[in-house]
């Protein structure tokens, strides 16, 4: 469908060799499938383009590893052209030394035809590596990198490292990074986040994609792990929930989200958006808290449990915070569709 608004998302573009790992990440971020259950996909030798629809809007588009995409046919302005974040995926248990090189020669390829691409590594599999040998493989993967780039004098080139498995969060947490990176609005949702933590007596906050589990922002106090790995199983109970005892028959949709919990986060309308919320109490006087903001976005918190005697507080602040997230993406729309208004 050509429409220009949702044209203007930015996108992701998944690369590296073959059996590197490419489908398993998408499957398990974008699709819910389990990590094990990956040991049975076909390897890509197709470039799959996939749309996927969440509240970012991104494309993500999986090459495969042996093909030559630097090849004349190939417009390479038509895929690295947009604005986005270029992934690519080394496996870290084999040896990547060719990884390595088609690495290189991608980013300095793809530099050339859009300088404002952001490089981010996927160090992944890691699953299997010692922590000693993990911080040695990005430290080597990282210094090789950078020299070699160096040598060509492309020191500016934004690149990222992270270290990930399907086996664990580290795979959304790198996704969230790169995800951040992409949204220009983040230092206002994170000023939002804190007001809102704040003046709720909130002690961690994250706003949640919910297709995919990943974390577009957060509150700017540290995150530990275990508080967002709490907060992301709770969509996941929640989905679970929703799935075995909703009135609906629920049948999981292309992404990977029931319609149960589709009707229940997603509301018809938005007046009634607000009315997704859970409650679960933790045995350490802690409280996590759900609330859908629209039907891509949930608030997942954690709140102290004396704190929660102020319950009509938090959800007034919660409502205020709702609209202010509104207002935030309805400006970007708008100045998108002026500016493409006066294109014409
Ligand atoms: P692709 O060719 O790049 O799309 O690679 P696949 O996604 O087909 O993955 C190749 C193999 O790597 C599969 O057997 C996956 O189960 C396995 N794999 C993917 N991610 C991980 C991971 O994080 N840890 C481990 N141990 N294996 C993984």
């Amino acid at each position: 469908i050509d429409d220009p608004v949702q044209d203007n998302r930015p996108r992701i573009l998944i690369m590296g060799l073959r059996r590197s790992g490419k489908s398993s990440i998408q499957k398990v971020v974008f699709h819910s499938m389990n990590a094990n259950d990956t040991l049975f996909l076909e390897s890509t030798n197709i470039i799959i383009k996939e749309d996927f629809q969440s509240f970012i809007d991104f494309h993500v588009w999986d090459f495969p590893g042996q093909l030559d995409f630097f090849d004349p046919t190939f417009d390479t302005n038509a895929i690295f052209g947009e604005y986005g974040a270029l992934i690519f995926v080394i496996d870290a248990q084999d040896d990547y030394m060719e990884a390595l090189t088609r690495l290189h020669d991608t980013v300095t390829r793809a530099y050339r035809v859009n300088p404002n691409l952001f490089f981010e590594v996927f160090i992944h599999k890691v699953d299997a590596l010692s922590d000693e040998y993990k911080i040695e493989t990005q430290r080597d993967i990282h210094q090789r990198t950078t020299d070699e780039l160096a040598d060509f004098g492309l020191e500016k080139v934004s690149l990222g490292f992270h270290l990930t498995s399907i086996y664990d969060r580290s795979i959304f947490e790198a996704f969230s990074k790169v995800i951040q990176k992409l949204i220009p609005q983040l230092p206002t949702l994170e000023n939002l986040l804190n007001i809102l933590c704040a003046n709720s007596g909130i002690e961690k906050a994250f706003l949640f994609d919910i297709n995919s589990k990943i974390y577009i922002a957060t509150d700017s106090s540290p995150v530990d792990i275990q508080s967002y790995e709490i907060c992301s199983e709770m969509i996941d109970v929640i989905f679970d929930i929703s799935e075995i005892y909703s009135k609906r028959t629920s049948t999981r949709n292309d992404s990977g989200m029931s319609q149960s919990i589709k009707s229940a986060i997603q509301p018809t309308t938005d007046e009634t958006a607000s009315d997704a919320s859970s409650l679960v109490r933790l045995h350490n006087d802690m409280v996590l808290y759900l609330k859908g903001v629209n039907r891509f976005l949930a608030l997942v918190c954690l709140i102290p449990s004396d704190n929660l005697e102020k319950h009509g507080l938090i959800d007034y602040n919660f409502q205020c915070f709702k609209q202010a997230i509104t207002d935030v993406f309805d400006l970007k729309r708008l100045s998108i569709e002026r500016r493409l208004e006066e294109d014409i």
